[in-house]
């Protein structure tokens, strides 16, 4: 499989549907782990620890990472924040937890859906790689 930086590099930044859409949809399977009429959170399949989920909106609008966020974005931008502090704990992360949004390529961004990692049940590092 290719490194986080490769699949990063070679995705290509566009509105086109993503992988996400068909989870979304329910053609290819995921471990959901919360669902909601504008949210879908599943486990990542490539987890970089214990917990390891995304959480996305079902309508990208437009969305594809957060520098493409509009003011029309403000609702679903919470909402995906605040799903990520109930699946926490839900995920019983009471030690604390890490939220990422990977944007471009710099950021190591691989899928132009937004999503939001929630990491868990490790220490985490400073500063990041
Ligand atoms: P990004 O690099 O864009 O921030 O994150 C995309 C994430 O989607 C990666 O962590 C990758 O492992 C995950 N991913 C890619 N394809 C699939 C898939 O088919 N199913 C699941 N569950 N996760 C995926």
């Amino acid at each position: 499989m290719a490194s986080e930086k490769e699949a990063a590099f070679a995705a290509t930044p566009s509105d086109a549907p993503t992988v996400f859409d068909k989870i979304i949809k329910k053609e290819i399977p995921s471990t959901v782990v919360y669902e909601d009429d504008k949210v879908l959170a599943f486990r990542d399949i490539n987890p970089q620890a214990p917990v390891h989920i995304l959480i996305v909106p079902k309508v990208k609008d437009g969305l594809t990472g957060l520098s493409k966020a509009e003011e029309r974005h403000f609702e679903i931008l919470g909402r995906l924040l605040y799903t990520a502090k109930l699946i926490a704990k839900q995920e019983r992360l009471d030690d604390g937890f890490r939220i990422v949004i990977n944007d471009g390529p710099y950021g190591c961004q691989s899928v132009y859906h937004i999503h939001v990692h929630l990491l868990g049940g490790r220490q985490m590092n400073w500063p990041p790689g």
